[in-house]
């Protein structure tokens, strides 16, 4: 039942959110037109065809992102629930993260309970897809370098994780905006990375706290019920 009641509400989402993801492609659609017109046009130098060309392919891109981002949200293939080793994810996490984190001058640090192993329910595949939309946004608003920290604790029958940088930080106003589809202060964002993860946590029955400073950083904490190891 609960589960039914979750499909249908994601149903509602994205069939509510076609028409403005239609209307967020076909923006970066009509600029390339555009720009496909400019280089046409008679006595184009060679320095701006490739200005142009290269606005074009910024703009593909982006609307690449857009549409890869909105299927795996609108991805309606059956939900395979399993018990996650949340250690283990923490360090996939970490792995998947290093090169970007490196690239960044970012140091990662990961920080695991030293008692039992800590677990939770869920698809493994979309809880990973969570926390990677989570960490890049944490790397990302760290561009001049800081540290990203991966920690996860058991806090009595709750699996909890914090990701924590020291990046630019959010004001109230922007934490509050959060997890609302195409909103991205990115020049190259698609605004959906943060609902994605929400909604895949939701699912799982956790929650998500934002916890915020502008300048200072911010403070991501998942959540979720702790499952027995199977
Ligand atoms: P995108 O990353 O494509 O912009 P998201 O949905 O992933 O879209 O994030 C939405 C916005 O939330 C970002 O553009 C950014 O302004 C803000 N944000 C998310 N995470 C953080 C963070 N850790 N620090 C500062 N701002 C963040
Ligand atoms: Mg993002």
């Amino acid at each position: 039942m609960q589960e039914e009641v979750v499909r249908s509400e994601k149903m509602r989402l994205v069939s509510e959110m076609a028409a403005s993801v239609a209307h967020e492609i076909r923006n970066p659609l009509t600029a390339v037109r555009g720009f496909i017109h400019l280089l046409g046009a008679p006595g184009v130098n060679e320095e701006k065809r490739i200005f142009y060309r290269d606005i074009c392919f910024t703009e593909l891109e982006r609307a690449e992102l857009i549409i890869s981002d909105y299927l795996s949200l609108a991805r309606t293939d059956p939900e395979t629930v399993e018990t996650i080793d949340v250690n283990a994810e923490v360090n996939y996490l970490t792995n998947i993260l290093l090169t970007y984190a490196n690239l960044n001058n970012i140091k990662l640090l990961a920080e695991l309970p030293d008692s039992a192993p800590l677990h939770t329910r869920g698809d493994r595949i979309k809880f990973r897809q969570a926390l990677i939309n989570i960490g890049k946004n944490a790397i990302e608003a760290m561009p001049d370098g800081g540290t990203l920290e991966l920690r996860a604790e058991r806090r009595f029958n709750k699996a909890v994780l914090h990701i924590t940088d020291t990046g630019c930080g959010m004001t109230p106003a922007q934490v509050s905006r959060l997890g609302t589809p195409f909103y991205s202060t990115k020049e190259k964002g698609t605004g959906l990375g943060t609902m994605i993860s929400f909604s895949i946590i939701k699912k799982m029955e956790g929650k998500i706290e934002v916890k915020s400073e502008e300048g200072k950083g911010t403070k991501f904490t998942l959540v979720l019920p702790e499952a027995k190891a199977e």
